[in-house]
C-alpha cells in the first residue's frame, strides 16, 4: 500500500535540517508498523509525509499505486480525504458537542462523501463499541472512550491507512489495551496501520518495528 522511495524532507534554515533522509519503506495492506525513535528524530514529520499534509524535498511516495508526490493539492487532498484516517495523543473533540456530532465533524475536513452522513457516523461508531454513547459529550466520557470517538471520526471516510501519532499517550494501561485490541479487530478488516509510539506495549503488538535516528530509517 505504502512505498516510499529515497523520501527526503529537509526544512528551510541555516543550514537547512534534514529531517527525513533517504527514507525506503514498503508497507503493505493490513500491515500493523510501529515507528519509534528519540525526540526530534523525524517520526512526526514522517508520519505527515504519509498522511500528506506535507510535501517531500525529494524522492517518491506511492499510496494504493497513486504517485502523490506529483498530484496538485486538490487531488492530494481528495486522496487524503478517501484513502487516510488520522488519530492523534490528543483527541481534538469538541467536548460540549455529541459523540455523534463529533464523528460527522469529519466531513468538514473532506472525508468522504457528504451523503449518508449519520449513517455512517452510526456505522464508524459501532465499529469502535460506542453506540451506547452517541448523545454524550466527550466531556463527559473517559480517556477510553474518547480515543475510541476520535478513531471512529478517522473511520468515517472508510480509510484504508490509519496514522497514529501517540494515539496511547494519554491513556491507561486498560484503555490503551482496549485501542490495541480496536487495531487488531481493524486490522482483520483489512486496515493498514501505522502508529508513532514511546510505548514498549504498543510496539510489541505491532508486526513490525521501524526505528528512527536523526532522520535515518532502521527496521527492527
Ligand atoms: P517527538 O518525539 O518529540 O515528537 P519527532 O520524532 O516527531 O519528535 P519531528 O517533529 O519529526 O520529530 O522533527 C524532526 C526534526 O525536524 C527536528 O529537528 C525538528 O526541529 C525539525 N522540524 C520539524 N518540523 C519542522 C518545521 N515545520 N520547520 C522546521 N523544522 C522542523
Ligand atoms: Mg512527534
Amino acid at each position: 500500500v505504502i512505498l516510499l522511495d529515497d523520501l527526503t524532507k529537509e526544512f528551510p534554515a541555516d543550514p537547512p535540517v534534514r529531517a527525513l533522509s533517504a527514507i525506503n519503506l514498503k508497507v503493505e495492506k493490513s500491515d500493523y508498523v510501529a515507528i519509534v525513535g528519540p525526540s526530534g528524530s523525524g517520526k512526526s514529520t514522517l508520519l505527515n509525509m504519509l498522511g500528506l499534509l506535507d510535501r517531500p524535498t525529494s524522492g517518491g511516495y506511492r499510496l494504493d499505486g497513486i504517485e502523490t508526490t506529483t498530484l496538485k493539492d486538490g487531488a492530494r487532498t481528495t486522496v487524503r480525504g478517501s484513502r487516510i484516517g488520522f488519530v492523534f495523543q490528543s483527541f481534538h473533540l469538541l467536548p460540549h458537542r455529541s459523540v455523534l456530532e463529533n464523528v460527522m465533524l469529519a466531513e468538514v475536513y473532506g472525508a468522504g462523501p457528504r451523503t449518508g452522513r449519520r449513517e455512517r457516523a452510526m456505522r464508524a461508531l459501532e465499529r469502535v463499541r460506542l453506540s451506547h454513547r452517541v448523545d454524550f459529550p466527550p466531556g463527559r466520557m473517559s480517556g477510553g472512550e474518547r480515543q475510541r470517538a476520535a478513531i471512529a471520526r478517522a473511520l468515517m471516510g472508510e480509510p484504508s491507512l490509519l496514522l497514529c501519532d501517540e494515539p496511547t499517550g494519554n491513556l491507561d494501561s486498560r484503555n490503551t489495551g482496549a485501542v490495541l485490541d480496536l487495531f487488531d479487530e481493524l486490522r482483520a478488516q483489512g486496515m493498514t496501520i501505522v502508529v508513532i509510539t514511546h510505548e514498549n506495549e504498543v510496539s510489541d503488538r505491532a508486526g513490525r518495528r521501524v526505528r528512527i535516528t536523526d532522520g535515518i530509517l532502521t527496521e527492527g
